[in-house]
């Protein structure tokens, strides 16, 4: 039998514009895929794109 997993996962959350990880997330792969937050982003001093990117460990 098939389990459904819902597993989360952590994600650093990248500023689009500088490639600086700002922030973390955790977020449900099987519903959240990809991630896309407006954050304020520190090195650019304005709030930013922020990209989910999945960390490998
Ligand atoms: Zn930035």
């Amino acid at each position: 039998m098939a389990k459904k997993k819902w597993w989360r996962i952590i994600v650093a959350m990248i500023c689009k514009e500088c490639w600086s990880t700002n922030y973390f997330s955790t977020i449900n792969k099987a519903i959240t895929p990809k991630l896309e937050l407006k954050k304020y982003c520190k090195k650019c001093k304005k709030q930013t794109t922020h990209n989910s990117k999945e960390k490998l460990k």
